[in-house]
């Protein structure tokens, strides 16, 4: 193969025929099974010692290289510093950080480990796609190994302006290393301007022309914003056809007529949840016209049980939504459904179109993906309306939903009545506009233009002679 191969690095890795890979892993297994390609990462799986042994699967143009990580590593690396410092940080909550030098330790062994292996298993002309942050410092760490390679980065979270960054502890060394790569991808414009500013600013780098920067260290680079997005047509054909699946009828039986909101979270703190219950009992409390005509169902898998403030998290939601049906529920009614369940895609995509009002109210959300799923799951002829956060990446591109600053309950109560009263035709004109920008960027489209922007021809001004 001569012009190479695409090489996609993730802390998890959709094997074939796992169950619930979102959109982001089909997509990436599109990209794979189009080019031919390896997708290497964490196995999921622990052992007695960090890549001792890599674990190779193949199926339809797509090799799969998996290592398994240690206890302990798998504590520092992902639990420690990954998801208790960087995500807090990277979501705008310094004040849940837990920052821990061995957690960094940890955090860059397991990169090296996964630097070791790669370097073995590409060849001079693939080239690599890189996501998120469990592994910033990788191509750092390929780059002292000699490897040439052409080397793009995903951010799949927001990134902060750099005042906040850098109270991140030794954020130089681990936010400089970016620089290795060829192109970083962020979400938004804000996160880009962040990125832009924290190099300028705090990391001695300088403008170049067409979006490039010089690092400190002369490395030239380039960052642009590529929204991800979701499967639009797909998602849109799964909810009209979920009418057929029995889960649905029961779900609309059971409504017996009132308006359904719907909100779909991770049990994660970045999802506003607390303050989104609050503004719902807010609602009930201003509106009693509304009580018995309206239930709020909200899904919300569990996640990151290891990591303490998520644990505290689910128990504060567990008082609030016990609270709310106790004080408001009647004999024939509850008045929020609270579900700790992950459901597949052909069940949500019919529980969003049964959904007059979509509620997506994160305190901060790289893209959420859920709210870009409910649009794309409307009945054209009746859509419902979409609530959401400004702080969620997705609000620069779906303009025309209600949009809400999730900490202002009021302000949240106003848009759920007045979505709950919206005129049909308003409600359209809304819809289709979020849905025409959908149907262009879609997850295809977000993914050839990363692809596309990576593999470039360099500049002459870029080469090195
Ligand atoms: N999801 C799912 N089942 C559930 C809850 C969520 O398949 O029970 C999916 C959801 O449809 C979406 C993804 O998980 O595709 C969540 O992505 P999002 O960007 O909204 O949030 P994240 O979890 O990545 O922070």
């Amino acid at each position: 193969n001569t012009k190479g191969r695409l090489v996609v690095v993730s802390n998890r890795v959709a094997l074939p025929r796992q169950t619930a890979t979102g959109g982001l892993a089909s997509a990436l297994q599109a990209a794979l099974h189009e080019l031919g390609g390896l997708w290497f990462g964490w196995s999921g799986k622990l052992a007695a010692e960090t890549g001792a042994e890599v674990h190779r699967l193949h199926d339809a143009k797509v090799d799969y290289a998996t290592i398994d990580l240690s206890r302990a590593d798998h504590d520092d690396f992902y639990t420690g510093f990954a998801n208790g410092t960087l995500w807090p940080m990277l979501h705008y909550r310094p004040d849940l950080v837990d920052y821990q030098r061995s957690h960094l330790e940890g955090y860059l062994r397991v990169n090296e480990i996964f630097a070791q292996h790669l370097c073995k298993l590409i060849t001079p002309e693939d080239v690599l796609w890189v996501h998120d942050y469990h592994l910033i410092p990788l191509a750092a760490m390929l780059r002292q190994r000699g490897v040439r390679n052409r080397i793009g980065f995903f951010l799949h979270t927001p990134l902060p302006a750099a005042g906040l960054l850098i109270a991140l502890p030794n954020h130089r060394e681990l936010l400089e290393t970016l620089a290795s790569y060829d192109l970083i991808g962020v979400h938004t414009t804000r996160d880009l301007r962040a990125l832009e500013d924290y190099f300028l600013h705090e990391a001695g780098a300088s403008m170049r022309l067409g979006g490039r920067m010089r690092s400190a260290g002369g490395r030239i680079f380039r960052a642009a914003a590529f929204p991800i997005s979701i499967d639009t047509a797909g998602i849109a054909r799964t909810a009209s056809d979920a009418g057929a699946h029995k889960e649905i009828n029961q779900l609309r039986t059971s409504l017996d007529g009132r308006a359904l909101i719907i909100g779909v979270d991770r049990l994660d703190y970045s999802k506003g949840l607390p303050q989104r219950f609050e503004a719902f009992a807010r609602l009930l409390e201003r509106a009693p016209e509304l009580h018995r005509q309206v239930t709020f169902m909200q899904i919300a898998p569990p996640s990151r049980g290891s990591v303490l403030e998520y644990r505290q998290i689910r128990r504060e939601l567990e008082r609030s939504a016990g609270h709310i049906n106790g004080k408001y529920a009647t004999p024939d009614w509850a008045p929020l459904r609270y579900i700790n369940k992950s459901f597949p895609h052909r069940l949500l995509a019919g529980y969003y179109r049964t959904a007059r009002v979509g509620l997506v109210t994160p305190l901060r959300d790289g893209m959420n993906l859920v709210a870009k799923e409910y649009v794309a799951s409307q009945n054209p002829d009746d859509p419902g309306v979409l609530i959401l956060s400004r702080f969620a990446g997705a609000a620069q591109e779906l303009t025309t939903a209600l949009l809400v600053n999730p900490a202002d309950t009021e302000e949240v109560a106003d848009a759920l009545q007045r979505a709950l009263n919206m005129p049909l035709p308003e409600r359209r004109d809304r819809w289709r506009a979020m849905m025409k920008v959908l149907e262009h960027n879609d997850i295809t489209f977000w993914r050839k233009s990363f692809l596309s922007a990576l593999t470039e021809k360099a500049p002459v001004a870029q080469r090195r002679v």
